[in-house]
């Protein structure tokens, strides 16, 4: 991805409106959607028995908004971005992130999940980007590779 031109402007355009999207449903979903005490536990993937799926626009999102060479491997089984239980990239977070609540209802967040991964689909195909869902520590570590 070339920061700055056209085509990349509007392709982090049309994360964000996402983004915000998945954040006014997940607002007006009220105890459906859970509430989350920040606890950042969650974020620890294998003690909380936990998996966060990410596709190529998110972390290419992620990567031009939180400034050059701030994606970070993941060596073990807890975000990287999990800093003494605080998310260090809370704005630019994924959606797994932002639909994840250990109290929500199970199908509020499956239909939610599976409305926005649509939504991300689509930009994959409107700016020919391959689409993929992967596993967190896959994708953070595949793109730190290269
Ligand atoms: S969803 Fe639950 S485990 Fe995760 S940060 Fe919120 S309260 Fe903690
Ligand atoms: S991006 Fe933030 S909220 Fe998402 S798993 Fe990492 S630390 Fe947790």
């Amino acid at each position: 991805m070339v920061a700055g031109s056209e085509t990349d402007k509007r392709l982090l355009e049309r994360v964000a409106e996402v983004y915000e999207w998945v954040d006014l449903q997940v607002c007006s979903g009220g105890e459906m959607a859970g509430v989350c005490r920040s606890c950042g536990d969650c974020c620890d993937f294998e003690t909380f028995d936990h998996r966060l799926f990410i596709t190529p626009p998110e972390i290419m999102y992620l990567a031009a908004n939180s400034g050059s060479g701030t994606v970070k491997p993941m060596p073990g089984d807890r975000c990287p971005y999990n800093v003494d239980g605080r998310c260090t990239v809370y704005e630019y977070r994924f959606s797994g992130c932002r639909i994840f609540c250990c109290s929500a209802d199970e199908d509020f967040q499956s239909g939610l999940s599976e409305a926005v991964l649509q939504k991300l689909k689509s930009i994959c195909v409107e700016f020919q980007i391959p689409y993929r869902y992967t596993e967190l520590a896959v994708a953070l570590n595949a793109f730190t590779a290269v």
